[in-house]
């Protein structure tokens, strides 16, 4: 295990095994339905590359960039800064996200690819924190890999200060490690 986590919430075969479920859901879900997968950068890549080979369908894969004006937190006003670049007026969409947290970032990625008409857009989160939701959001995931407590998380893709994304589980950072 890496020296500055203190747990690991998720083990790398608890993850894989979700998304193994969680892909025989979706596989029936969008049959015959040519979704275009939007993955939210670039927290979601590990989980992105994961869940798309367990969705057994013809499907187009996509991205998007955002970010807040404030930096680091997601609570002040979002910009796109690289939209997605498929045409998805009438497509099936399924958003994929690697944490919904207080639902502001999902909910901006929302109305943005809502405004584009798609034919249907579903959600879905590897995490979900439902104790931090701010009040606005009534938003909910339509799919969801594990709920966990209020703890900031690494790992699988999740970042702190742009490291420890490359951990194949999830876990909890030692507080010492935040004090600097
Ligand atoms: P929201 O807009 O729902 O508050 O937050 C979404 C984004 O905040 C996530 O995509 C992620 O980048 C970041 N975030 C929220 N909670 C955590 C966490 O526990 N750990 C990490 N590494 N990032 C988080
Ligand atoms: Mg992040």
């Amino acid at each position: 295990m890496e020296e500055n986590i203190q747990e690991i919430l998720l083990t790398e075969e608890q993850i894989q095994s979700r998304i193994r479920e969680l892909g025989r859901i979706l596989t029936e879900e969008y049959a015959g339905k040519d979704p275009v997968i939007i993955g939210v950068l670039k927290g979601v890549v590990i989980f992105y590359a994961d869940m798309i080979r367990q969705i057994k369908v013809p499907c187009q894969m996509d991205f998007m960039w955002i970010s807040s004006y404030e930096g680091t937190d997601s609570t002040g006003s979002m910009v796109v800064r690289r939209d997605v670049t498929a045409d998805i007026r009438g497509r099936h969409v399924l958003i994929l996200e690697d944490i919904f947290d207080t639902g502001n970032s999902l909910n901006f990625v929302r109305s943005h690819l809502l405004s584009k008409k798609p034919a249907s857009l579903k959600i879905c989160t590897l995490l979900d924190k439902p104790s931090r939701r701010s009040p606005g959001v009534t938003l909910q995931a339509d799919y969801v890999g594990f709920t966990v407590p209020n703890a900031f998380v690494v790992g699988y893709g999740l970042d702190y200060k742009e490291h420890y994304r490359n951990l194949p589980y999830v876990g909890i950072l030692k507080p010492e490690v935040y004090e600097h």
